[in-house]
Order: C-alpha cells, then structure tokens, then sequence
C-alpha cells in the first residue's frame, strides 16, 4: 500500500514515510494510491474481535510497511482497558429502538481525538525509534487536540510536544487537564493572546523550513493520514456492534468541524463496509452543510466564524475536505488543483453539477444545529433517559433525527463527554456535568506551563533551548 498527493504532484510513498510529514510537497494530502477492500467473510470473521484487535485488521492494510507483531503489539498497547473507562473501549449506547451513540470519548482526555492519538503515540515512538530520530511536535491547541496529543506522547521515547495555547481562554478543567502533566517531554506554553495568534506563532516557525528541520519540527493535525486511518477502524466497530447479518446497511451520523472524523466514514465505506448514509453535522458554522446541500463550497473568513457552545466545530475552511474532493472528481490531482486555485482566487468553487452523486455514489447528507436545538437536545435526552451528552455530540443527534430510516440502525458518533463542556450543560439542564471519579482531583494538582507573551521569538528561544535533539 503507497499513498499519492491529492494534487497529483508526489512519488508513492510508504506508510512510514508519510506519517511524520504534513503537507505533501505539492501542498496537497497523502491518501492511499487505491482504497484496500474488505469482503462480507472477512467482515463475519472480524465479530468476535476486540477492539484492539480489529484495529490490528484495519490498520494492517494501511501501514503495511510496518511488521506485523509488531502493528498487534501496538495496537493492544494503544487500546487497552487501562487507558479507557470502558473495558469495550468503545461501547455502543442505544437511544432508542433505531439511534445509538458509538462511544468513542473514554480515553483519557474525554474526546474522540484519543482513539487515533493513542495509536500515533504508539507509532511515533516506534518509527522514530527504528531510525534513530527525534521529532519535536509543536502546535497550538484551544483545547481537545493538544491534550489528545500530550497524553499520547507522555513519556514517549525521542518525542517532545510544544504545546501552544490561549492563556486564560480555555476552561479550567481543560487547563487542569494539559497542565497537569509532569512529564519532562511535555512542554505547554501559555500565550498571551487568542488561539488564532497561537496558530500564527506555530505557521511561522514551521514555515522557516531551516528553524524546522534544525529542530526536527512536526505535526499532529488532523490532515495526519494516520490519524483518518486509526478513525476508520470505530465504523467497522460500530457496524459489527449494530448488526447481525452480513450486507445489513447502517447510517452513521458525524459530528464534523475539519472533516477528518467523517472523512474515515467514507474511506470505510470505501472499503465495502455496507454504510447507508453518512450525515455530517455542523453547528453554526454550516460551510460543509452547504457543500452538502448546493454543491457550492465558499469557506469564510474568520470575522464569519462564531464562536459556538460547540467550540470544537467551530471551524469554516474544514483541512480534510480535500480529501473527499480528489474522490468526487475521480481522483485527478490536475482538477483539484485547479479547485483549489480557483478558490485561491474568487474565495469559492461551484461542484453543483455533481451534486446529485454526493448522496447516491457517496451516502453524503447533511444538516446544521443551533444553540437552541443544542441545549433541547441535551435537556429532552437527560429528562426521557437520564441520559447526559455533550454540545457537539447533541449537534448529531439533533441532525441524525431529520434522516433516521425504519430497519437502518443510526449511530451517532459521540465525539465528547459532557464533563468537557460542563457550561453548556448547567445552561442547558440547570446543573453541571457530573466529572468521571478518577478526574474529579484533577483541578487542584499542581500544574506546569510557561506564560509567555504572544511573540514568535520568544517561542523560538524556548525550543532551541527544551527541543530534543
Ligand atoms: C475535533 C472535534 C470535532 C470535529 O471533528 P473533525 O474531525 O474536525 O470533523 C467534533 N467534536 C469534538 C468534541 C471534537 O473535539
């Protein structure tokens, strides 16, 4: 299995060669030259798996420069009981006789960014490891992937994370949660300014491609094919959770800010996994919602991009949607990349004479939420079932409602645990979320982070001084 740049511009590539890099040198993304295929025998004979070992049967077709025993190792190391609070590690939650909620926020940091970074830690280490190299993760976080990632790399051997963040804007649980950690590769790095600034400081340091190699500079974003690949392997889970017979259809209904989570539902369904819909839900910031509806894709500045109770979707130039777009123009690198100069240029394109293939050959629908439909969402669950979810994941099952279908199981994927979103919560129920028993010290740990104001020299400094090198 290699992998190719969706703008055509870039030699197949291995698995391993590709996941400590970003951008393809052509500024397109990696993805696999062809989509490997799983058959409904194949599909049978995985039921009895555990999670840890279904993600071994994924992820083996996609990192297949990677032995064997050794990809099973890590997967059980990145999926093991004692890093989740669910011994499924991904337990399926029934709303009703047709809609269940797919676990996927039990891991350490309470939000579905675990589940792909338990495993890149694993990975990181590992490549790393066989040719003796270091690598030094900088990036900017306003809260779920930046604790994802630090609690995947603690510890790590030849890994160090720079961690910026907004000082003073992230909630105290989520401060407490990143500067709790002790660990002497884990740096956070609180500046002075908004998370647009913080993302600035680290565009500019990773841009001085002399700074970023003396530094051995990486990423964990989300365009992280490793990322979208360790995703794919919660849908082949959930379907062989809601169903008990070869060929039956499921819909899955996505939460979806920079359409990565949703992106590892259509390579699945790639894959042959027998997936009816794929519903992608926005809040606010609906720019995919109206990719979705009028073939017309026009991203917006950020004077246009709320700030929403479902923050982490608060997003309106969605960095996998490329991805989606190489397949719906057959996978020609030269028709994306004049896409994306013409978007370059006028601020849009116009996919609308394809549209009607979005749903029939893709499975893709779409519908948006507000902060009304948010907080009844969360109060009619809690007062029917005594059930709690948190605002991103109330945006799915408030959209997963308009495209439910009789015989076709609704799985909306549960992308956070409400203890995260504890505001929104007491809005909504007149209460806050209950904290899971063994964070419920976690505020008064003694924390460790460096307050600096918002000045890309001052980051410099710090990590020709703390990087591992
Ligand atoms: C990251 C995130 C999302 C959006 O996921 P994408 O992969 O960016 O589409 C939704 N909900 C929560 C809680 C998140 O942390």
């Amino acid at each position: 299995m290699n992998y190719v740049s969706t703008r055509g511009g870039m030699a197949p590539q291995a698995f391993s060669d590709i996941l400590l890099e970003g951008l393809a040198p052509d500024g397109g993304l990696a993805v696999p030259q062809e989509l490997p295929r799983i058959d409904a025998a194949t599909l049978e004979s995985w039921r009895d798996l555990t999670y840890a070992d279904l993600a071994f049967e994924v992820l083996s077709r996609f990192a297949s420069d990677i032995p064997v025993e050794d990809l099973r190792r890590m997967t059980r190391a990145a999926y093991q009981p004692a890093s989740f609070k669910s011994a499924d590690i991904v337990p399926l939650k029934p709303l009703d006789e047709t809609t269940a909620l797919v676990g996927l926020s039990e891991g350490p940091t309470l939000a579905f960014k675990d589940m792909a970074m338990q495993f890149l830690g694993q990975v990181f280490e590992y490549v790393l490891g066989k040719r003796g190299a270091t690598l030094n993760i900088l990036g900017a976080t306003s809260g779920d992937t930046g604790s994802a990632a630090e609690y995947a790399l603690r510890g790590k051997k030849g890994v160090a994370v720079f961690m910026l963040s907004p000082h003073g804007r992230m909630s105290a649980f989520q401060r407490a949660q990143m500067y709790s950690l002790q660990d002497e590769n884990i740096h956070n790095i609180a500046v002075r300014g908004v998370f647009d600034e913080a993302q600035d400081i680290v565009k500019a340091l990773a841009g001085d491609l002399d700074f970023k190699s003396r530094m051995r500079l990486g990423a964990v974003n989300s365009i992280n094919w490793a990322r979208i690949a360790a995703q794919v392997v919660y849908y082949f889970w959930g379907w062989l959770r809601a169903t008990g017979k070869p060929g039956q259809q499921v819909s899955f209904t996505v939460p979806s800010g920079n359409f990565g989570n949703i992106l590892s539902g259509h390579i699945a369904r790639g894959m042959g996994l027998p997936v009816r819909r794929l519903v992608l839900a926005t809040n606010e910031n609906n720019v995919l919602e109206e990719f979705f509806r009028t073939g017309i894709y026009s991203p917006r500045g950020p004077e246009h991009t709320y700030a929403t109770s479902s923050p982490s979707m608060d997003i309106s130039r969605a960095s996998n949607f490329e991805r989606f777009v190489y397949d719906l123009v057959g996978r020609d690198g030269n028709r994306v990349k004049a896409l994306w100069a013409e978007m370059a240029k006028t601020g849009r394109f116009d996919l609308s004479a394809e549209h009607s293939r979005f749903e029939s050959e893709f499975g893709f629908v779409a519908g948006r939420s507000s902060h009304e439909d948010r907080l009844d969402t969360i109060r009619a669950l809690f007062e029917s079932k005594g059930l709690l979810i948190d605002p991103h994941t109330a945006d799915g099952v408030k959209v997963a409602a308009q495209f439910v279908e009789p015989g076709v199981p609704m799985l909306v994927l549960e992308t956070a645990l409400p203890a995260k979103f504890s505001e929104t919560i007491q809005q909504a129920i007149g209460r806050p979320a209950p904290v899971p028993a063994d964070l419920a010290g976690l505020e008064a740990l003694p924390q460790r982070v460096e307050v600096m104001d918002c000045d890309a020299g001052l980051v410099r400094a710090f990590l020709e001084k703390h990087a591992k090198l």
